[in-house]
């Protein structure tokens, strides 16, 4: 059998060699596998942490995950959604700040008043962060779910460039566990293509440490993202909120948290080995189940970061699962602490850039837009 050495040492990782990387619980040879995700990292996407400013402009959701704190059942939550107005300001604190590109994300919702708010939005988000230093405006990104090709049509014409959806998990029969009937696998990477087709630069990603999630599943998961060329790439810990389906997983998932800070970390540190070039986020779930989590998910390979913009009156009812850090920190808060977290682990922030996923521009070819 190889040593974990001489599989680092291999360009392309097969399915074999993946699952044994993954499997390593040794500390020494996990910071082997570290340390070589970050020469990848330095290699092919450089040194730089681009900023994606969030914008958790609503919690209005006609979906029923079993796993999420703002799934339609959960009548506990206090329904919001931001005015125009509110989004565009945070936008244009975004811009000033130097973040370059802004996450809107939501719940899920179809319905044309909300379809039409995102398109509005977009359309003026664009028109409004124009600057020398900015001159195509911020980039957008969005998160909000499952909709109709159509939709995502107005929505790129409009000028949003990037579509972040997960597909939670690549194993049809754990996805069926952790979604009502008519929320299917099938429907999620068909959107995906589509998104692709349309143009998008496209991200997905999976929730680490769910229940019945096996290593293989999670193996399974990165080949997906390498085989449907997937851009960027967004994966955090599954944490139990307790108004959820999944309540009962409470205990069992929170024994577990060590197990599943690691595996999260070598997702990140497996991710970038084997694609080598995409997006990927050190997510704020990580910075839940460890304090110091995004950073080290920066340390495993991870180039993007998204700093709370949401206003700080809304935050506690976006909670997607419970101990979200950071709903108390208004945006000047979180800035500081952010930049502080980047610079401990010897990187620095992408300013004034939308910090585009390299693979893609590799892909399309096209001019270097920053
Ligand atoms: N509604 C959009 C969608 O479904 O793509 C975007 C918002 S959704 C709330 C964003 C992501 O939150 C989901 O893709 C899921 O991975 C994550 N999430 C939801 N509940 C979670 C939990 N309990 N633990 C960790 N992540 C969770």
């Amino acid at each position: 059998m190889s040593s974990i050495d001489t599989i680092l040492q291999k360009d392309v990782l097969d399915r074999e060699s993946i699952l044994r990387l993954i499997a390593v619980r040794d500390p020494e040879q996990i910071e082997l596998i570290r340390s070589a995700a970050n020469r990848t990292l330095l290699e092919n996407c450089g040194n730089k942490v681009f900023y994606r400013g969030l914008v958790e402009f609503s919690n209005v959701c006609i979906s029923d995950c079993y796993y999420c704190g703002i799934r339609k059942s959960n009548h506990g939550v206090n329904r919001y959604t931001l005015s125009e107005q509110d989004i565009l300001e945070a936008a244009q604190w975004c811009a000033e700040q130097g973040y370059g590109s802004l996450v809107l994300q939501s719940g899920e919702r179809t319905d044309r008043t909300f379809t039409d708010l995102v398109e509005r939005v977009v359309k003026k988000i664009k028109e409004c962060t124009v600057s020398p230093k900015l001159p195509d405006g911020l980039g957008i990104t969005l998160c909000i779910g499952e909709q109709e090709p159509e939709v995502y049509r107005r929505l790129f014409a409009a000028g949003a460039h990037r579509y972040l959806l997960r597909v939670e998990t690549t194993n049809p029969q754990l996805f069926r566990s952790i979604h009502p009937p008519q929320q299917t696998l099938e429907s999620r990477v068909r959107c995906l293509e589509i998104l692709k087709q349309i143009g998008f630069q496209v991200g997905t990603g999976v929730m680490i440490g769910l229940p019945g999630q096996t290593l293989e599943h999670l193996v399974d998961d990165l080949l997906f993202f390498r085989d449907r060329d997937i851009d960027m790439v967004g994966m955090g810990p599954y944490i139990v909120h307790s108004d959820t389906e999944m309540k009962q997983y409470k205990v069992s998932v929170e024994a577990q948290r060590d197990e599943i800070l690691t595996r999260s970390l070598l997702m990140i540190a497996l991710c970038r080995l084997v694609l080598k070039d995409v997006n990927i986020a050190a997510t704020t779930a990580l910075q839940t189940i460890k304090e110091n989590g995004r950073e080290l998910g920066l340390d495993f390979g991870a180039n993007v970061i998204m700093p709370q913009l949401t206003p700080l009156e809304v935050r506690k009812d976006y909670l997607l699962y419970e101990d979200k850090p950071c709903v108390d920190e208004n945006r000047e808060q979180c800035r500081g602490c952010l930049e502080r977290r980047i610079r401990s682990v010897g990187r620095e922030v992408g300013f004034d850039q939308w910090g585009d996923s390299l693979h893609f521009r590799k892909k399309v070819n096209g001019p270097g837009r920053s």
